[in-house]
């Protein structure tokens, strides 16, 4: 068994998936309404979107499109998160432990803490 098991009942698995990139998205949304597993779709989009602009975000995803998905990042939580994980990283955890914490990618700590890095660069 494994966490991917339920893409195997995704009704996007069955169609032209073309139809979840052409942004109309008209047929799309429907299906997605329709499929058993939206909500491990939905979580599933978050986990790989976390953080991402939207202009990184494609095709239509449990039902919501890159705009929308987007519209649920809100900035108040990733800046909350962020600020997390500089607090961790200046408590002097490793990546993976911040990563565990935050919920987060190892790549998306390595990204705020060189972000963080730069900034400091900047102003010295
Ligand atoms: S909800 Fe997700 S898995 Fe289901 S059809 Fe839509 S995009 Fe595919």
């Amino acid at each position: 068994m494994s966490r991917y098991d339920w893409m195997d009942q995704a009704l996007c698995a069955q169609t032209d998936p073309e139809i979840f990139f052409d942004g109309r998205y008209n047929f799309a949304e429907k299906l997605c309404t329709a499929c058993p597993v939206r909500q491990a779709c939905e979580a599933q989009a978050d986990l790989c979107e976390r953080g991402l602009d939207q202009k990184y975000r494609h095709g239509l995803w449990a039902g919501k499109t890159p705009r929308g998905r987007a519209g649920t990042d809100t900035a108040g939580f990733y800046d909350a998160r962020d600020d997390h994980i500089r607090q961790l990283g200046a408590a002097g955890w490793d990546a993976i432990a911040i990563a565990e914490e935050t919920n987060c990618s190892t790549r998306t700590v390595w990204r705020v803490l060189a972000d963080q890095r730069d900034s400091f660069s900047e102003a010295a």
